[in-house]
Protein backbone atom coordinates (compact mmCIF):
# COMPACT_ATOMS: atom_id res chain seq x y z
CA UNK A 1 0.00 0.00 0.00
CA UNK A 2 2.28 2.40 0.84
CA UNK A 3 4.23 1.61 -2.37
CA UNK A 4 1.28 2.65 -4.25
CA UNK A 5 0.72 5.80 -2.52
CA UNK A 6 4.51 6.86 -3.05
CA UNK A 7 4.43 5.91 -6.86
CA UNK A 8 0.94 8.05 -7.27
CA UNK A 9 2.20 11.13 -8.36
CA UNK A 10 -1.17 10.53 -8.90
CA UNK A 11 -4.52 12.01 -10.91
CA UNK A 12 -5.81 13.73 -8.09
CA UNK A 13 -2.52 15.86 -8.21
CA UNK A 14 -2.57 16.84 -11.63
CA UNK A 15 -6.62 17.17 -11.29
CA UNK A 16 -5.80 19.37 -8.73
CA UNK A 17 -3.47 21.76 -10.83
CA UNK A 18 -6.71 22.47 -12.85
CA UNK A 19 -9.44 23.05 -10.64
CA UNK A 20 -7.38 24.52 -7.81
CA UNK A 21 -7.23 27.92 -9.31
CA UNK A 22 -9.88 29.82 -7.99
CA UNK A 23 -10.83 31.86 -11.20
CA UNK A 24 -10.44 28.42 -13.03
CA UNK A 25 -12.87 26.74 -10.34
CA UNK A 26 -15.02 29.71 -10.59
CA UNK A 27 -15.52 29.74 -14.66
CA UNK A 28 -16.36 25.71 -14.77
CA UNK A 29 -18.73 26.74 -11.92
CA UNK A 30 -20.28 29.21 -13.88
CA UNK A 31 -20.37 27.13 -17.23
CA UNK A 32 -22.23 24.29 -15.16
CA UNK A 33 -24.50 27.15 -14.45
CA UNK A 34 -25.18 27.30 -18.49
CA UNK A 35 -22.91 30.80 -18.48
CA UNK A 36 -20.65 30.71 -21.80
CA UNK A 37 -20.44 33.97 -22.58
CA UNK A 38 -17.49 36.57 -22.23
CA UNK A 39 -19.41 39.54 -20.70
CA UNK A 40 -21.18 36.94 -18.57
CA UNK A 41 -18.49 35.45 -16.81
CA UNK A 42 -17.07 38.66 -16.46
CA UNK A 43 -20.32 40.36 -15.07
CA UNK A 44 -21.27 37.39 -12.65
CA UNK A 45 -17.31 36.84 -10.92
CA UNK A 46 -16.23 40.66 -11.44
CA UNK A 47 -12.57 38.76 -12.89
CA UNK A 48 -11.09 41.51 -14.88
CA UNK A 49 -11.08 41.11 -18.58
CA UNK A 50 -7.27 40.13 -19.50
CA UNK A 51 -7.64 37.60 -16.20
CA UNK A 52 -10.60 36.03 -17.92
CA UNK A 53 -9.07 35.78 -21.27
CA UNK A 54 -5.99 33.82 -20.12
CA UNK A 55 -8.42 31.69 -17.93
CA UNK A 56 -10.24 30.74 -20.40
CA UNK A 57 -7.30 30.41 -22.83
CA UNK A 58 -6.48 28.04 -20.14
CA UNK A 59 -9.64 25.72 -19.76
CA UNK A 60 -9.55 25.65 -23.69
CA UNK A 61 -6.17 24.33 -24.00
CA UNK A 62 -7.07 21.66 -21.10
CA UNK A 63 -9.94 20.82 -23.09
CA UNK A 64 -12.08 21.63 -20.55
CA UNK A 65 -14.05 24.23 -22.80
CA UNK A 66 -14.16 24.62 -26.60
CA UNK A 67 -14.85 27.64 -28.58
CA UNK A 68 -17.78 28.33 -30.42
CA UNK A 69 -18.28 30.96 -32.72
CA UNK A 70 -22.22 32.16 -32.47
CA UNK A 71 -21.79 35.33 -34.48
CA UNK A 72 -20.05 36.63 -38.04
CA UNK A 73 -19.23 40.05 -37.94
CA UNK A 74 -17.91 41.08 -35.50
CA UNK A 75 -16.72 37.85 -34.56
CA UNK A 76 -17.95 36.02 -31.12
CA UNK A 77 -17.33 32.73 -29.38
CA UNK A 78 -18.79 31.25 -26.72
CA UNK A 79 -17.31 28.91 -24.26
CA UNK A 80 -19.26 25.38 -23.91
CA UNK A 81 -18.12 22.63 -21.76
CA UNK A 82 -16.52 19.51 -23.34
CA UNK A 83 -17.12 15.72 -22.38
CA UNK A 84 -14.29 16.33 -20.44
CA UNK A 85 -15.45 19.63 -18.69
CA UNK A 86 -18.26 18.02 -17.85
CA UNK A 87 -17.32 15.00 -16.73
CA UNK A 88 -15.79 17.26 -13.59
CA UNK A 89 -19.27 18.32 -12.48
CA UNK A 90 -19.80 15.14 -10.60
CA UNK A 91 -16.42 16.07 -8.63
CA UNK A 92 -17.53 19.17 -7.75
CA UNK A 93 -21.06 17.71 -6.43
CA UNK A 94 -19.01 15.63 -4.08
CA UNK A 95 -17.54 18.73 -3.02
CA UNK A 96 -20.24 20.49 -2.33
CA UNK A 97 -21.57 17.83 -0.54
CA UNK A 98 -18.84 17.73 1.66
CA UNK A 99 -19.11 21.90 2.21
CA UNK A 100 -23.21 20.99 2.97
CA UNK A 101 -22.67 18.79 5.67
CA UNK A 102 -19.36 20.56 7.51
CA UNK A 103 -19.18 24.02 6.47
CA UNK A 104 -22.89 25.35 6.04
CA UNK A 105 -23.69 26.36 9.27
CA UNK A 106 -27.00 25.99 11.39
CA UNK A 107 -28.92 27.84 8.39
CA UNK A 108 -28.76 24.64 6.43
CA UNK A 109 -26.73 24.29 2.20
CA UNK A 110 -27.68 28.13 0.50
CA UNK A 111 -27.95 25.30 -2.54
CA UNK A 112 -30.66 22.00 -2.32
CA UNK A 113 -30.29 19.55 -5.26
CA UNK A 114 -32.95 17.57 -7.13
CA UNK A 115 -32.20 14.36 -9.38
CA UNK A 116 -34.30 15.16 -12.44
CA UNK A 117 -34.27 11.27 -13.02
CA UNK A 118 -35.88 10.15 -10.02
CA UNK A 119 -37.40 13.46 -9.58
CA UNK A 120 -36.17 13.46 -5.75
CA UNK A 121 -34.54 15.61 -3.78
CA UNK A 122 -30.69 14.47 -3.69
CA UNK A 123 -27.10 14.52 -2.74
CA UNK A 124 -24.69 12.90 -4.53
CA UNK A 125 -22.77 9.79 -3.14
CA UNK A 126 -19.41 7.52 -4.26
CA UNK A 127 -20.51 4.43 -4.96
CA UNK A 128 -18.76 1.13 -6.13
CA UNK A 129 -18.81 0.46 -10.06
CA UNK A 130 -19.05 -2.74 -9.69
CA UNK A 131 -21.68 -3.81 -6.65
CA UNK A 132 -22.95 -0.05 -6.17
CA UNK A 133 -22.47 0.29 -2.55
CA UNK A 134 -21.45 3.27 -1.37
CA UNK A 135 -17.88 3.66 -0.76
CA UNK A 136 -16.06 4.01 2.84
CA UNK A 137 -12.48 5.02 3.07
CA UNK A 138 -12.01 1.32 5.17
CA UNK A 139 -13.12 -0.44 2.52
CA UNK A 140 -10.63 0.63 0.13
CA UNK A 141 -7.39 -0.82 -0.69
CA UNK A 142 -4.86 -0.19 -3.47
CA UNK A 143 -2.06 -1.17 -5.95
CA UNK A 144 0.08 0.19 -8.22
CA UNK A 145 -1.67 0.39 -11.87
CA UNK A 146 0.23 0.32 -15.31
CA UNK A 147 0.42 4.08 -15.49
CA UNK A 148 2.69 4.32 -11.95
CA UNK A 149 5.55 6.11 -11.74
CA UNK A 150 4.67 8.29 -15.29
CA UNK A 151 3.47 11.10 -13.98
CA UNK A 152 6.50 13.04 -13.23
CA UNK A 153 6.79 14.29 -16.58
CA UNK A 154 3.40 15.94 -16.76
CA UNK A 155 4.24 19.46 -14.48
CA UNK A 156 2.18 21.75 -15.84
CA UNK A 157 3.49 25.97 -16.08
CA UNK A 158 1.84 27.56 -12.81
CA UNK A 159 -0.96 29.29 -13.22
CA UNK A 160 0.00 32.73 -10.86
CA UNK A 161 -2.28 32.10 -8.38
CA UNK A 162 -4.60 34.68 -7.52
CA UNK A 163 -3.10 35.24 -3.51
CA UNK A 164 -6.78 36.02 -1.51
CA UNK A 165 -8.12 32.48 -1.09
CA UNK A 166 -11.33 34.59 -0.62
CA UNK A 167 -11.44 34.46 -4.47
CA UNK A 168 -12.95 30.81 -3.60
CA UNK A 169 -16.06 33.01 -2.71
CA UNK A 170 -16.35 35.62 -5.34
CA UNK A 171 -19.85 35.46 -7.08
CA UNK A 172 -21.89 32.58 -5.95
CA UNK A 173 -21.93 31.36 -2.43
CA UNK A 174 -22.02 27.48 -2.37
CA UNK A 175 -20.44 24.89 -0.33
CA UNK A 176 -18.07 23.99 -3.32
CA UNK A 177 -16.61 27.32 -2.94
CA UNK A 178 -15.78 27.44 0.91
CA UNK A 179 -14.65 23.83 1.05
CA UNK A 180 -11.82 24.92 -2.00
CA UNK A 181 -11.09 27.16 0.06
CA UNK A 182 -10.13 24.75 2.86
CA UNK A 183 -8.79 21.79 0.03
CA UNK A 184 -8.52 23.40 -2.93
CA UNK A 185 -4.16 23.78 -2.07
CA UNK A 186 -2.14 21.27 -3.92
CA UNK A 187 0.04 20.48 -0.70
CA UNK A 188 -3.09 20.44 1.62
CA UNK A 189 -4.76 17.91 -0.85
CA UNK A 190 -1.30 16.08 -1.20
CA UNK A 191 -0.98 15.98 2.33
CA UNK A 192 -4.82 14.80 2.90
CA UNK A 193 -3.99 11.76 0.56
CA UNK A 194 -0.90 11.13 2.23
CA UNK A 195 -3.08 10.67 5.46
CA UNK A 196 -5.93 8.45 3.88
CA UNK A 197 -3.18 6.48 3.06
CA UNK A 198 -2.31 5.90 6.63
CA UNK A 199 0.64 8.10 7.06
CA UNK A 200 0.49 9.88 10.27
CA UNK A 201 3.71 11.41 10.90
CA UNK A 202 5.24 14.46 10.38
CA UNK A 203 8.15 13.18 8.72
CA UNK A 204 6.86 10.11 6.87
CA UNK A 205 5.07 12.80 5.18
CA UNK A 206 8.06 15.33 4.68
CA UNK A 207 9.88 12.39 2.83
CA UNK A 208 6.62 10.87 0.70
CA UNK A 209 5.83 14.54 -0.49
CA UNK A 210 9.60 16.12 -0.56
CA UNK A 211 7.62 18.89 0.85
CA UNK A 212 9.42 21.83 2.61
CA UNK A 213 9.38 21.39 6.72
CA UNK A 214 7.67 24.96 7.17
CA UNK A 215 5.30 24.89 4.67
CA UNK A 216 4.28 21.61 6.15
CA UNK A 217 3.85 22.63 9.57
CA UNK A 218 1.82 26.08 8.23
CA UNK A 219 -0.47 23.00 6.59
CA UNK A 220 -0.55 20.79 9.17
CA UNK A 221 -1.49 23.55 11.83
CA UNK A 222 -4.18 24.49 9.20
CA UNK A 223 -5.65 21.66 9.16
CA UNK A 224 -6.14 20.92 12.69
CA UNK A 225 -7.83 24.38 12.77
CA UNK A 226 -10.63 23.41 10.67
CA UNK A 227 -10.76 20.14 12.14
CA UNK A 228 -9.82 18.06 9.85
CA UNK A 229 -6.82 16.40 11.82
CA UNK A 230 -6.55 16.04 15.31
CA UNK A 231 -3.21 16.37 16.94
CA UNK A 232 -1.82 13.58 19.09
CA UNK A 233 1.06 12.93 21.00
CA UNK A 234 2.39 9.21 20.71
CA UNK A 235 5.94 9.85 21.78
CA UNK A 236 6.97 11.87 25.23
CA UNK A 237 10.72 11.55 25.06
CA UNK A 238 11.17 13.57 22.70
CA UNK A 239 7.93 15.12 22.41
CA UNK A 240 6.54 13.94 19.25
CA UNK A 241 2.68 14.37 17.35
CA UNK A 242 0.98 11.83 14.75
CA UNK A 243 -1.97 13.61 12.73
CA UNK A 244 -4.91 11.87 12.36
CA UNK A 245 -8.24 12.08 10.18
CA UNK A 246 -11.27 13.29 12.45
CA UNK A 247 -14.80 12.27 11.17
CA UNK A 248 -14.89 16.00 9.10
CA UNK A 249 -11.65 15.09 7.13
CA UNK A 250 -12.21 10.69 6.96
CA UNK A 251 -14.96 12.43 5.20
CA UNK A 252 -13.55 14.35 2.48
CA UNK A 253 -12.10 10.80 1.00
CA UNK A 254 -14.84 10.57 -1.30
CA UNK A 255 -13.51 13.93 -2.60
CA UNK A 256 -10.61 12.69 -3.30
CA UNK A 257 -11.50 9.64 -4.77
CA UNK A 258 -14.28 11.45 -6.80
CA UNK A 259 -11.18 13.99 -8.24
CA UNK A 260 -9.07 10.32 -9.19
CA UNK A 261 -12.15 9.08 -10.89
CA UNK A 262 -12.31 12.12 -13.21
CA UNK A 263 -8.13 12.50 -13.32
CA UNK A 264 -7.54 8.81 -14.40
CA UNK A 265 -10.20 9.15 -16.90
CA UNK A 266 -8.91 11.92 -18.68
CA UNK A 267 -5.56 12.76 -17.54
CA UNK A 268 -3.88 9.47 -16.89
CA UNK A 269 -1.26 8.26 -19.07
CA UNK A 270 -1.53 5.96 -21.78
CA UNK A 271 -0.41 3.33 -19.86
CA UNK A 272 -3.43 3.26 -18.11
CA UNK A 273 -4.43 4.56 -14.03
CA UNK A 274 -1.39 5.03 -11.76
CA UNK A 275 -3.27 3.53 -9.25
CA UNK A 276 -6.07 0.53 -8.90
CA UNK A 277 -8.63 0.84 -5.72
CA UNK A 278 -10.11 -2.38 -4.58
CA UNK A 279 -13.25 -2.49 -3.00
CA UNK A 280 -12.99 -5.17 -0.21
CA UNK A 281 -16.80 -5.80 0.63
CA UNK A 282 -17.45 -6.82 -2.36
CA UNK A 283 -13.95 -8.28 -3.21
CA UNK A 284 -13.52 -6.31 -7.19
CA UNK A 285 -11.54 -4.05 -8.44
CA UNK A 286 -13.61 -0.69 -9.08
CA UNK A 287 -13.90 2.49 -10.58
CA UNK A 288 -15.45 5.01 -8.28
CA UNK A 289 -18.95 6.31 -9.39
CA UNK A 290 -20.79 9.49 -8.33
CA UNK A 291 -24.10 8.50 -8.06
CA UNK A 292 -27.56 9.87 -6.62
CA UNK A 293 -28.34 9.24 -3.30
CA UNK A 294 -31.62 8.24 -4.05
CA UNK A 295 -31.92 6.19 -7.30
CA UNK A 296 -28.28 5.19 -7.09
CA UNK A 297 -27.94 6.05 -11.26
CA UNK A 298 -24.65 7.88 -11.81
CA UNK A 299 -24.74 11.80 -12.12
CA UNK A 300 -24.77 14.18 -14.29
CA UNK A 301 -24.72 17.97 -14.90
CA UNK A 302 -28.17 17.89 -16.97
CA UNK A 303 -29.67 15.53 -14.61
CA UNK A 304 -29.50 17.98 -11.57
CA UNK A 305 -31.49 21.09 -10.54
CA UNK A 306 -31.21 23.55 -8.44
CA UNK A 307 -33.31 25.08 -5.60
CA UNK A 308 -32.86 27.98 -2.73
CA UNK A 309 -31.61 25.59 0.32
CA UNK A 310 -32.63 27.05 3.80
CA UNK A 311 -28.79 28.42 4.02
CA UNK A 312 -29.27 31.02 0.77
CA UNK A 313 -30.54 33.94 2.55
CA UNK A 314 -27.54 33.62 4.47
CA UNK A 315 -24.91 33.37 1.72
CA UNK A 316 -26.37 36.26 -0.35
CA UNK A 317 -26.14 38.64 1.91
CA UNK A 318 -22.80 38.06 3.15
CA UNK A 319 -20.97 40.33 0.55
CA UNK A 320 -24.14 41.60 -0.81
CA UNK A 321 -23.78 40.05 -3.97
CA UNK A 322 -26.39 38.96 -6.34
CA UNK A 323 -28.81 36.06 -5.67
CA UNK A 324 -27.90 34.25 -8.37
CA UNK A 325 -27.26 30.40 -7.87
CA UNK A 326 -30.33 29.68 -6.49
CA UNK A 327 -32.52 31.60 -9.11
CA UNK A 328 -31.21 30.10 -12.24
CA UNK A 329 -31.32 26.20 -13.68
CA UNK A 330 -28.61 24.78 -15.62
CA UNK A 331 -29.23 25.36 -19.58
CA UNK A 332 -29.94 22.06 -21.09
CA UNK A 333 -27.43 20.62 -23.47
CA UNK A 334 -26.69 22.23 -26.82
CA UNK A 335 -25.49 19.44 -28.56
ZN1 LIG B 1 -17.94 -3.08 -4.52
ZN1 LIG C 1 -31.93 9.90 -8.45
Amino acid sequence: MREASQSTHCSVARTLEIVSDPWTFLLLREAYFGVRRFDRFKSNLGIPGSTLASRLQRLVKDGLFKQVRYQESPTRHEYKLTEKGRDLYPSMLILMKWGDRWLAGPEGPPLSIVHKTCGQPSSALVTCSHCNREIDITDVTYRDGPGAGHGKGTARRRLRRSSNPDNFLRGRKDSVARTLKIIGNKWTFLILREAFFGVRRFDEVRRNLGISTNILSDRLQMLVGYGIFQRRQYNTRPKRFEYVLSERGRDLYSVMIAFLRWGDKWLAVAAGPPLILHHTPCGQDFVPVVACSVCGSAVDNFDMDYMAGPGAARAETADGSPPTAAAEAPTPPAA
